[in-house]
């Protein structure tokens, strides 16, 4: 029989899916299942979710676009919510300002931008997650990070299951992360740079070559598995170490990128966790470097 809060869920929400596999939702394509998957519309379905999970005690968390993600094998206990529709719109605003939902995919937003000569986002666009997910991790280049553009962030507070807003001067960005975490994004506004579309055009596409040539984008992965520790690059250290290539049941280390790993046969968690616990070991013991994971997992083992 239903538990309580799950009936309460197929009332409030009839679209939401019940032990629905992670692994559709995340560019791995490896996870189990959550408990429940709902994708929320508007601001009317959040605070209803928002609301029922937070009086059921279930977990409650929200997945971007899965491009940063490892989803354990046994699954995510609670519901795992996605924001669509009036989350994925974007505003242009005077003075080179833009407002992003989050569920944006950063590609699109680089584009739009583009289309309307601003840039300063160029280099973001290859990053296929949303922009959700891209704050929290403060995603980024070694051309810039998202987190340099930010002039407010908006949220949904669920003390008081309503929209806030947080200023400049309450955020924090650091390498690939922010102080984001745990909250519930709802969008961003960005300051970009007017300047000449050709040329802005121009610096897209030119970064979107060098994506092709260098990292394994057609594989199912989720970009870089490792931080780069201060003045190191790990796909280096991989390398040298003689790691490229090593396979784990169904994932491998890229041959291509070697801080990516690839799922290239139904991996599993396991084998993605494992692996990284061997390249961990072995970077240990050859540098004395301790690599710390950039991907975020989740779930039960
Ligand atoms: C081919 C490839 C290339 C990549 N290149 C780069 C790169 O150059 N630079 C880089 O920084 N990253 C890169 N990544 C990693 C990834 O795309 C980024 O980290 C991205 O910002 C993650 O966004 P997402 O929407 O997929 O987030 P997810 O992976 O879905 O989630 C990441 C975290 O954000 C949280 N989150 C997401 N949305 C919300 C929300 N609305 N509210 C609250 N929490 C939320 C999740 O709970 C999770 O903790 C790459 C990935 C791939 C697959």
């Amino acid at each position: 029989m239903d538990s309580p809060w799950r009936l309460e869920l197929k009332k409030l929400l009839p679209h939401a899916k019940f032990d629905e596999s992670l692994s559709r939702y995340t560019t791995f394509r490896i996870g189990g299942p959550a408990d429940a998957y709902v994708e929320i519309r508007d601001a009317g379905e959040l605070a209803a979710l928002a609301g029922s999970a937070g009086s059921s005690g279930v977990a409650l968390m929200f997945l971007g676009w899965g491009s940063n993600l490892l989803v354990r094998d046994g699954g995510w206990r609670g519901i795992a919510a996605r924001l669509r529709g009036d989350f994925e719109k974007l505003e242009f605003l005077p003075d080179g300002r833009v407002a992003a939902g989050a569920g944006v995919r950063v590609p699109q937003l680089v584009a739009a931008c583009a289309e309307n000569g601003l840039g300063g986002d160029e280099s973001l666009v290859g990053i296929p997650g949303t922009v959700g997910g891209a704050l929290v991790m403060n995603a980024g280049t070694r051309d810039g990070e998202i987190g340099a553009l930010v002039q407010e962030v908006e949220i949904f507070d669920r003390e008081i299951l309503a929209p806030k807003k947080l200023t400049r001067g309450e955020l924090v960005f650091r390498y690939r992360s922010s102080n984001l975490g745990g909250r519930i994004i709802l969008g961003c506004v960005l300051q970009l740079k007017p300047g000449n579309k050709v040329d802005i055009m121009r610096r897209v596409q030119e970064c979107q070559q060098k994506r092709l040539q260098t990292q394994p984008i057609h594989t199912y992965n989720v970009g870089s598995i490792f931080k780069n520790p201060p003045g190191l690059f790990v796909a280096k250290l991989i390398e040298q170490a003689g790691l490229k290539g090593m396979v784990c049941g169904g994932a491998r280390i890229s041959p291509l990128h070697a801080n990516f790993i690839e799922n290239f046969s139904g991996a599993k968690a396991s084998d993605v966790l494992e692996l990284t616990r061997r390249i961990q070991e072995k970077i240990k013991s050859a540098f004395n470097v301790e690599l710390e994971l950039e991907i975020k997992v989740i779930g039960e083992p």
